[in-house]
């Protein structure tokens, strides 16, 4: 198949040969002709999918082909959880709409309020905006939905994990149900929230599943390494960072104090290092994420602030220093490697205080998970008792690892958990139930009333 045989405008066409896509992926095959039919869509799709164009295609042709319902009122409203999604969402669309008559803005939390004002007056036809400021300038009357066309909900799932259900209500209520088409993005389609959400907002939904939303990413290479403690994880952090061969690398925290602690820490051995974390206000974070993607700097330490949606052609390594809280962020995180075919490398640290959370990413991808070695750096910590892996063991703090596992341990182990014995991947062995959900960690909740 081919973008031509979607019936699509040419000049569409044309910016989408001259960004050199050459077939629709599996996301953009079914999402495009079913959105431009005028269907509303509730669809999931693999991380780095292709998931945003196929909603700005058919975005876009709507608005060639068909008369404006309001001169003054936006046409397309596209909601994101987050600024960087946001940002990432509008430079997609400006690559379409820069030679045509069709003004498009950027509506975030953190950025001046009155600017947007002004900005909204010029009465743009596409606002891209993340979910709680665009509500403030809803309620203020800075701006109208009588005459939206198209509300596009990108990763539903997570504003929804968010708190931003209000905000997302109040704008749908603000827009005329009748005259227009919604469509629905998630990570997942088996989440209680967006279901009864989709009930709320859309009108005979065709739903679009492609692959499971956790199904592998098989172009990412994934690596697990037992680690007793943070010296552990230091060193084999040190090893990766001069062992492997990468163009950029994103190292994810669990917390925002060990993202600068660590981002110093490679900036004094001349590494080329920079911190992201949701503490820093919106023009700093803005200027890492940008400094980041032109190449300014190699290393990216950060929490799971960046996990989600972010398009960084150059990531072709994620560490995982912690594991993350909540299963499915793993998949988030990895996901900024491997994008749209090309190859990549995740690896992940996996200490006492991971192990809950490593066990739920195990049962999240289906899989028993092998752990690889690093010759000279491996420790005495080889995973939990399964009895003891329950919320209350996780929060035990001091696990001591500092002595050699007992004979009993050392045989559940075993028995449980295949340590692996040479460095590499091990296969994978036997398939299992996924644990429950958990909800996503509020790291970006400044927008949130
Ligand atoms: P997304 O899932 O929208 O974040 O897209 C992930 C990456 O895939 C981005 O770098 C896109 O530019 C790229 N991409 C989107 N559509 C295609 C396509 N049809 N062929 C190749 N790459 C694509």
């Amino acid at each position: 198949m081919q973008f031509s045989d979607f019936g699509l405008e040419s000049r569409l066409i044309d910016t989408v040969e001259h960004l050199g896509f050459t077939a629709p992926t599996e996301i953009q095959q079914q999402a495009i002709p079913a959105a431009m039919q005028g269907h509303d869509l509730i669809a999931s799709s693999k991380t780095g999918s292709g998931k945003t164009l196929a909603f700005i295609l058919p975005a876009l042709q709507r608005l060639m082909k068909n008369r404006a319902l309001s001169k003054r009122d936006p046409r397309v409203v596209i909601l994101t959880p987050t600024r960087e999604l946001a940002k990432q969402v509008f430079s997609q669309l400006r690559l379409f709409t820069s030679n045509t008559q069709f003004k498009a803005v950027l509506i975030l939390g953190g950025e001046n309020f009155n600017d947007q004002v002004k900005v909204l007056e010029k009465d743009p036809h596409f606002i891209v905006a993340t979910p709680g400021r665009l509500a403030d300038h809803l309620t203020q009357g800075h701006f109208y939905l009588n005459g939206l066309e198209l509300l596009i909900l990108d990763e539903a799932d997570r504003m929804l994990d968010l708190g931003f259900a209000k905000q997302l209500s109040q704008i749908n209520e603000a827009a005329d149900h009748r005259k227009r088409q919604t469509l629905l993005f998630s990570a997942t389609l088996d989440h209680a929230q967006v279901n009864d959400f989709a009930q709320e907002l859309l009108k005979k939904p065709k739903r679009i599943a492609i692959g499971g939303a956790f199904t592998e990413h098989n172009d990412i290479h994934k690596r697990f390494y037992l680690a007793d403690n943070l010296d552990h994880k230091e060193a084999l952090l040190q090893h990766f960072l001069k062992a492997e061969s990468y163009q950029q690398v994103i190292i994810f925290t669990a917390t925002r104090s060990d993202t600068e602690r660590l981002a110093n820490l490679l900036i004094e051995q001349e590494l080329s290092a920079v911190a992201l974390s949701g503490e820093l206000i919106q023009s700093q974070r803005n200027q890492i994420m940008e400094g980041f993607s032109k190449g300014h700097h190699k290393i990216l330490v950060t929490t799971d602030l960046a996990s989600r949606g972010l398009d960084l052609v150059n990531v072709s390594l994620i560490i995982n220093f912690d594991m993350p809280k909540h299963a499915e962020e793993f998949i988030h995180r990895i996901g900024r490697t491997g994008r749209a075919g090309s190859k990549g490398d995740a690896i992940a640290f996996v200490g006492p205080k991971d192990w809950l959370s490593f066990k739920n990413v195990e049962g999240l991808l289906e899989q028993t998970i092998s752990f690889a070695q690093v010759k000279g750096l491996t420790g005495k910590f080889k995973g939990l008792k399964p009895k003891k892996v329950s919320a209350k063991a996780a929060k035990v703090k001091d696990i001591k690892t500092d002595k050699s596992p007992t004979t009993k341990v050392k045989k559940a182990a075993k028995k449980t958990f295949h340590v692996a014995k040479d460095v590499g991947d091990m296969p994978i062995i036997k398939r299992k139930k996924a644990l429950t959900a958990q909800q996503i960690e509020d790291n970006d909740l400044d927008e949130v009333k």
